[in-house]
């Protein structure tokens, strides 16, 4: 007889510490006498795949991610069970155990734009039913106080409605089940492309941002016990500095960390160290990310057109010269040269100056929004669908922006955040 099985499929939770969804797979598997099979896909749609002619994943985020695989293989192994890596879609790569189990349930996240979606759609479609659970967000879909259609048209009116409602606060994160061991590996070999990714970490980027659950959790015990976060409103904007924001980004968008231990430790530090405007700004940073994630789902495929989710006509072209120029730092504008070079050699670069190369490539090199979303999408370690195209599409004032857009004047903000030219010397030179 066929062994009934619950598949886990990690997209973007390489972690089992709070992680809903593999709970619920474990659970699933418990009460079906089942087991539970987790599986990781690096997937064609987004690893070979190309826009506007450029890779969609790049080397920063590959190696990140191939990081955090490894990392989740060896805990899961630890506990008796295994990470199946395939090549190919989800859909293709359980037709292909199929002969051999019998797949009982899919276990997942709430998809988070249309992708994701789709995908699921096609899991379904073949015959295995999918449940989802909210991992990487703060709120459950269920704690939300709006349908997502009536999702607020603005972050501050969303931050207000779910700050004052009563009652409403992220769970508290859970602890990981016990797992059901695997039987012997029905799966094909692993793909051995995670194993040889050598690509190394820049030694100029100012954080040792590797991935994995252990690195991510070393790094946040380290940006605590520096009681950095008792200054972050104050330090979050500087270019550069490895404490002057928490540099969470990478661990949070690969899932090796949840949004939700992040909220609970900052609570945690704040009844310790004392609360102040940086330790509840850093949640507010926090809120962000959950509304860019709930209007990535609200706006659909409206994300990824020109015109954007509000559908406003905007003007911008795809001029090969201006646009090189921009990916390479060599725009005649120094400020934002240093940070695309900063981009390009570490895959990261501080919220201030991801504004600040955004509203360039917009209002002054009048080019198409998308293609710099698409640039950063291929080049950011810490790339997330929602945060990036929100983000962009808010920037270009396609998005959820009351002003409808966000014009920055690059002099005074490199005057004000880089006085010394400390940043752009580092960069420039
Ligand atoms: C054009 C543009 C593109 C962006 N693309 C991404 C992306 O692909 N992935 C990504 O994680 N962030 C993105 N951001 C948001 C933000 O710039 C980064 O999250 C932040 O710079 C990461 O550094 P940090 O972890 O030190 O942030 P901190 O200042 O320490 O903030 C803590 C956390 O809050 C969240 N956060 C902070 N600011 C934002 C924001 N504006 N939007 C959404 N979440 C936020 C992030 O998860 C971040 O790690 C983008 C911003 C802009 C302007």
């Amino acid at each position: 007889m066929k062994p009934d099985i619950v598949i886990w499929l990690v997209r973007d939770s390489c972690r089992v510490v709070d992680n809903p969804a593999l709970n619920l797979a474990t659970q699933i598997a418990n009460e079906r006498d089942a087991f539970v099979i987790p599986l990781a896909c690096l997937e064609p749609r987004r690893w070979a795949d190309q826009q506007f002619g450029m890779p969609r994943t790049g080397t920063h985020w590959a190696r990140f991610r191939s990081e955090s695989l490894k990392a989740l293989r060896a805990d899961l192994i630890a506990r008796g069970s295994g990470l199946w890596v395939s090549a190919e879609e989800p859909v293709y790569a359980l037709n292909r155990i199929n002969p051999s189990v019998n797949v009982i349930k899919v276990v997942c996240d709430r998809p988070l734009a249309t992708e994701e979606r789709l995908e699921n759609a096609r899991i379904e479609a073949e015959g295995y039913p999918v449940v989802t659970h909210d991992v990487d967000d703060l709120f459950r879909f269920e704690q939300l106080p709006f349908e997502l259609d009536e999702l607020p048209a603005t972050f501050s009116k969303f931050r207000k409605i779910v700050e004052k409602k009563p009652g409403l606060a992220p769970d508290p994160p859970v602890e990981m089940h016990e797992l059901t061991p695997c039987m012997e590996q029905p799966w094909p070999d692993p793909v051995e492309w995670i194993e040889t990714f050598d690509n190394q970490l820049s030694p100029r980027a100012e954080v040792e941002t590797y991935g994995g659950e252990t690195q991510a959790q070393r790094h946040w015990n380290t940006y605590l016990d520096a009681k950095a976060l008792s200054h972050y409103k104050q330090t979050r904007n500087a270019f550069c500095g490895p404490m002057q924001s928490s540099h969470l980004s990478a661990w949070l968008a690969h899932g090796c960390l949840s949004a939700r231990k992040i909220w609970s430790d900052t609570l945690a530090y704040e009844a310790r160290e004392g609360a102040n405007e940086s330790t509840y700004w850093l949640r507010f940073e926090l809120l962000w990310r959950e509304y860019f994630r709930w209007y990535a789902r609200a706006s659909d495929w409206t994300l990824f057109r020109r015109t954007g989710p509000n559908d406003k006509d905007v003007s911008g072209d795809h001029n090969s010269t201006r646009f090189a120029g921009w990916k390479t730092g060599h725009t005649n504008c120094d400020i934002v040269d240093a940070a695309m070079r900063e981009l390009n050699e570490t895959g990261w670069m501080s919220n201030r100056a991801r504004q600040l190369v955004a509203s360039h490539l917009i209002y002054e090199l009048n080019l198409d929004w998308r293609l710099g979303a698409a640039y950063f999408e291929s080049q950011l370690i810490d790339y997330d669908v929602a945060s990036n195209w929100g983000n962009w599409a808010y920037i270009a004032g396609v998005g959820p922006d009351p002003r409808g857009g966000r014009i920055f004047n690059l002099n005074d903000q490199a005057d004000r955040y880089d006085s010394d030219q400390s940043y752009r010397r580092r960069w420039l030179t």
